[in-house]
């Protein structure tokens, strides 16, 4: 698999970065590949399509569950013909607001921060923004910034004039991002860097929540009491 640019951990295909239908685990999550007999890491970009299909997908959730509910715990795994302990950092979302058939919503003790993770493994992080258009009956748009990508070989002539889904098209991967017009997507290109086929975009989609997800944040969005960092240092010392 080459490194040189995103290439699904799943399908190997080339991954662009849409909020909703794709994102990536970095290599300081330290997640294990727990299905594989040698527990290897997690390292690099997927589709959540991919994901939703693996075989791995249940083994995939637990793993990134673990990591995204906690503070961070210590693994411990065979390697260089020892047991090699390590820290794999946590991302904070703690407390777990709903359970439902496909998904779970968790939020972050320590900011204004939820995750909605499928069973199936895709999840998607809603900040303070994405919560208030809830709250306002809008949709919860997720605006990454700009993203740097590098093409996996030359692109179409008229990049800079192309069309998301004349740009997934060109790319092949259209298959991998199901329901994509559903999110809205609202494409921009940025600038091309030819001599290393570096790309320059940015995509603003709404996620394709759960429904059962959706309907439980419309009505847990208006009420929601943002964290107050004062009394959350207080309720520390209280216990
Ligand atoms: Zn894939």
């Amino acid at each position: 698999m080459s490194s040189e640019y995103a290439s699904c951990v799943f399908c190997g295909e080339f991954v662009l970065h849409i909020p909703g239908w794709a994102s990536d685990v970095p290599s300081y999550r330290l997640m294990r590949a727990t299905w594989q007999e040698e527990h290897a890491f997690v390292v690099g970009s997927l589709h959540f399509s991919c994901l939703r299909a693996s075989p791995a997908r249940e083994e995939f959730a637990a793993e990134f569950a673990g990591i995204a509910t906690g503070h961070g715990r210590e693994i411990t795994f065979q390697a260089a013909g020892g047991t090699q302990t390590l820290v794999q950092p946590g991302l904070g979302y703690v407390e777990e607001i709903f359970r439902g058939d496909e998904c779970a919503v968790h939020r972050s003790d320590t900011r204004d921060s939820w995750l909605v993770q499928e069973h199936a493994g895709p999840w998607y992080v809603l900040d303070r923004p994405q919560m208030e258009a809830i709250a306002q009956g809008k949709p919860p748009r997720l605006d990454p910034g700009v993203e740097r990508i590098v093409l996996p070989g030359e692109p179409m002539a008229d990049l800079a004039d192309a069309t998301l889904t004349e740009l997934l098209d060109g790319l092949g991967v259209t298959d991998r991002y199901p329901g994509l017009a559903a999110g809205e997507p609202e494409y921009e290109f940025w600038k091309y860097f030819a001599p290393k086929r570096v790309l320059e975009y940015a995509v603003i989609a709404t996620p394709p929540l759960p429904t059962e997800a959706a309907a439980f944040l419309r009505d847990y969005a208006p009420g929601y009491q943002p964290i107050d960092f004062d009394a959350l240092e207080g309720d520390e010392l209280r216990g």
